[in-house]
C-alpha cells in the first residue's frame, strides 16, 4: 500500500472504531480516540487509552501527558506528523482507571489493524499495558528503554509519560530512554535495507547483549537469563 492508500485505510478503520460497541467502554465514550498522525510512520506510539480531554476532543494524548511526550518527540527530530500515536483501547474507561483485560482483548482488532496497515519498523509501547502486547508477565522497571525484536518489528518498550507527572524522578529516565530512540529506529532502518546477514547460532550464556543492543524475540531478560548469562553481563 503507498502512503495514500494506508491513509484511506486508517479512515475506514477510524470510522469502525467510532461506531464500535464491541466492549463496555464504548457506551460511556463522549468520542472514540482511533489514532493521528502519520499514515506511512515508521514509529509508531501505542498508549494505554483516552483520558477526559482525549475524550472529548477524540484525538491522543492532548492532556498533560500528551504536552510531555510532544516534548520528548521534539527533543528527538520528531512531531506528530512523522509518527503515528494510539492506544490500546479506543474508549476512555471510567476515571481513567486502567483497562481491563477484556476491553483490551475486544480493542485488539483495531489495533491490529492498524499495525498491519502503517507496516511500522518500530513500536514503542508507552507504559505497561501496552507494554503486555508484546512483552507478557514482564516488569515496565526491568525492560524500559530495551528493544527487542519480534519479527520484522523492534518493539522498545518505555514508561508512560505520565509515569514523569506522578514521580518526578522518572522524567530523566523516559527523557534518557526516548534519547536513544533516533539510534534503535536508523539501526533497524539500516538492517531493513540490506540483505540479513548468515547467523551463526550464538550459545545462550553469551548472547546476552545483541551486538546492536536489540535483543532478540524470546530472548531471556536478565531476570530470566541463566545464571551464566547474568554472569557475563557483569563481566
Ligand atoms: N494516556 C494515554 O495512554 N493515552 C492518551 O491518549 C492520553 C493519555
Amino acid at each position: 500500500m503507498d502512503a495514500s492508500q494506508k491513509q484511506a485505510a486508517l479512515a475506514t478503520i477510524a470510522r469502525r472504531i467510532s461506531s464500535c460497541t464491541a466492549c463496555p467502554l464504548s457506551q460511556g465514550r463522549t468520542n472514540a480516540v482511533p489514532g493521528e498522525g502519520n499514515a506511512d510512520a515508521d514509529i509508531m506510539f501505542v498508549g494505554e487509552g483516552p483520558g477526559f480531554y482525549e475524550d472529548r476532543q477524540g484525538r491522543p494524548f492532548v492532556g498533560a501527558a500528551g504536552k510531555f511526550l510532544d516534548e520528548l518527540l521534539a527533543a528527538n527530530g520528531m512531531d506528530r506528523t512523522s509518527v503515528y500515536i494510539t492506544n490500546v483501547v479506543k474508549c476512555r474507561p471510567p476515571n481513567n482507571r486502567d483497562p481491563q483485560a477484556d476491553e483490551m482483548d475486544a480493542c485488539k482488532q483495531h489495533l491490529d489493524a492498524q499495525i498491519e496497515t502503517i507496516e511500522p519498523k518500530v513500536i514503542v509501547t508507552l507504559g505497561r499495558h501496552s507494554m503486555q502486547r508484546y512483552f507478557p508477565g514482564e516488569s515496565i522497571g526491568r525492560v524500559h528503554g530495551k528493544p527487542r525484536r519480534k519479527g520484522d518489528l523492534i518493539v522498545v518498550p518505555m514508561y508512560h509519560p505520565a509515569a514523569a507527572l506522578h514521580q518526578a524522578s522518572l522524567r530523566r529516565v523516559i527523557e534518557a530512554d526516548f534519547a536513544r530512540l533516533p539510534e534503535f529506529v536508523r539501526k533497524q532502518l539500516n538492517n531493513d535495507s540490506k540483505p540479513a546477514p548468515a547467523r551463526t547460532p550464538v550459545p545462550a550464556h553469551l548472547r546476552a547483549a545483541a551486538p546492536d543492543g536489540i535483543m532478540d524475540e524470546n530472548e531471556p531478560t536478565a531476570a530470566h537469563a541463566e545464571p551464566a548469562a547474568e554472569q557475563m553481563r557483569l563481566l
